[in-house]
């Protein structure tokens, strides 16, 4: 079976002392010992984060990684240096990132296959956007992020990934899928794997979902069979969080 995963993207929000308080929530709740959770703050917090965290089930998360080794490139962070401060994952491909950064997919493929080269497991994100889904081409959209990723992993690189399904229509806007909606789309995924990748991968790889996922409606989304967990956004800096985390109790 596969693990229950919750992953909270803080986005650029949060100071020092806004962080401290969330991590110390979470130190102080009663978690799921059988969800994995990985919490991912801003770079500059990551470290504030991870001495502060005391929950052996969380672990600390970038947003973001370069994928060049080292040298003149203003503004980036490596792979290495997330090793060396102890990060062991790192969100990649999220459509913020995607949309207003300009990341392709091939620039996400290949700052994925970096991340776990390096040893850094990633949270990667796919997903169509309202005019897409319209359109119906939903589907189509993840199949081709989905293939410019495998063009650049195989083999056990899959152990170190997760794929959130995050439709961008559902970010930030308090209309989360429903849960055929969502499901619908994890089948397709799984389904793809499958057919391209290998039945073990289909089989083990945790697919989340991500988009105004809430204390409220994290239990129903749950339930679904190819459901694995949650990349949640806004409510990961509330209380609610540790409900999200929980959702199967
Ligand atoms: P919200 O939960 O705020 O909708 O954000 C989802 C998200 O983008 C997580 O990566």
């Amino acid at each position: 079976a596969r693990k229950f995963f919750v992953g909270g993207n803080f986005k650029m929000n949060g100071t020092k002392e806004s962080i401290k308080s969330i991590v110390q929530g979470l130190n102080k709740a009663q978690l799921d010992p059988n969800v994995e959770v990985v919490i991912a703050p801003p770079a500059l917090y990551l470290q504030l984060a991870q001495d502060e965290v005391k929950q052996a089930t969380v672990q600390v998360s970038a947003q973001n990684v370069y994928d060049k080794p080292n040298g003149a490139y203003t503004g980036e962070i490596s792979v290495a240096q997330l090793k060396d401060s102890e990060i062991h994952w790192t969100i990649l491909g999220h459509s913020e990132r995607r949309t207003i950064l300009g990341e392709t997919d091939e620039v996400v493929a290949s700052k994925t296959k970096s991340a776990i080269d390096g040893g850094v497991s990633v949270v990667w994100c796919c997903g169509e956007s309202l005019e897409e889904r319209e359109s119906g081409n939903t589907v189509a959209v993840v199949e081709r992020q989905l293939a410019a990723l495998a063009a650049k992993v195989s083999g056990d690189d899959w152990k170190k990934i997760v794929i959130a399904y995050e439709p961008i229509w559902a970010i930030g806007t308090g209309k989360v899928a429903t849960v055929q909606q969502a499901q619908e789309v994890h089948e397709a995924i799984r389904k793809w794997l499958k057919a391209k990748v290998s039945d073990a991968v289909a089989e083990e790889t945790r697919i989340l979902y991500g988009g105004s996922v809430n204390g409220k409606n994290c239990k129903d989304l749950a339930k679904e069979k190819d459901i694995d967990g949650f990349l949640v956004g806004g409510a990961s800096l509330k209380p609610e969080f540790v409900d999200i985390i929980n959702s199967n109790l």
